[in-house]
């Protein structure tokens, strides 16, 4: 009865690096269906255990500025001192466009971007529960150098007054609980009207004439 737009959902993921956006989109793309995490190319260093293409595509400086000037970003931003990130335009609409919803984990300039491009793009940022927890998790991630932590906890201030530009917050303290809520807010927009795109309610009197014949039988059964 309800035809939905067959497209999928884009959703940005912001947050301060270290509140939980990975861990939480992990186990997104295990609970839902039909969802996919757009991945990145960055001119940063893979850390830990990070793979080349599953969790960034790690590129040269060269190769991204090629990129830019060929116009394959979505959007793209320098986020850390000279570091750069951008998102892959052919990726994400390739995947809207079969139906599944893409994910971008971006940050606030990106989701900006993101913002002017595409207004049916749902915006979500995940709050710490507070700045000292915040803390403990990027210290004991132990992924970055101290000059690092201290470069990534100065900008979680500048990122934190943003969260009025976004549509939803979800504050990651208990971890199941913040998954709920995400998962809940993208299942919301999915149900919104505006995805309806055709509401084909069938002939009205062919339905009467039914509700006729059906009366007219059981009386004489
Ligand atoms: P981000 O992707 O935002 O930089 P991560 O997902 O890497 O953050 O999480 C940072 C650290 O905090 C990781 O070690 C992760 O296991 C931990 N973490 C994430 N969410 C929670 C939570 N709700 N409670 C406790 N630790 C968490
Ligand atoms: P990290 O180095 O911790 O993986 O990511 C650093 C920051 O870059 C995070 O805020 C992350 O969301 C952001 N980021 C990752 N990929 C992209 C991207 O494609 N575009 C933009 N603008 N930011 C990104």
């Amino acid at each position: 009865m309800i035809k939905r737009k067959e497209n999928g959902l884009l959703i940005v993921i912001s947050g301060p690096s270290g509140c939980g956006k990975s861990t939480l989109v992990q186990m997104l793309l295990k609970k839902r269906k039909n969802i996919i995490l757009s991945i990145s190319d960055t001119t940063r260093s893979p850390r830990g255990e990070e793979k080349d293409e599953v969790d960034y595509n790690f590129i040269t400086p060269e190769q991204f500025r090629k990129n830019i000037k060929n116009n394959k970003y979505l959007e793209y931003a320098m986020v850390y001192t000279d570091k750069y990130y951008g998102t892959q335009s052919d990726f994400v609409d390739k995947n809207l466009i079969k139906g599944t919803d893409v994910i971008l984990e971006i940050d606030i300039e990106g989701a900006r971007k993101i913002n002017e491009k595409r207004k049916d793009a749902v915006f979500i940022f995940v709050m710490p529960p507070s700045m000292k927890i915040l803390k403990e998790r990027l210290v004991n991630r132990k992924t970055e150098t101290k000059e690092q932590v201290i470069e990534r906890f100065k900008k979680a201030y500048q990122e934190i007054n943003e969260v009025s530009k976004y549509n939803y917050v979800v504050v990651n303290d208990d971890l199941d609980d913040a998954l709920d809520k995400m998962n809940s807010i993208i299942t919301c927009e999915k149900c919104r009207v505006d995805r309806i795109e055709e509401l084909d309610v069938g002939n009205q009197e062919e339905i009467i004439h039914e509700i006729l014949m059906d009366f007219d039988k059981k009386r004489d059964d």
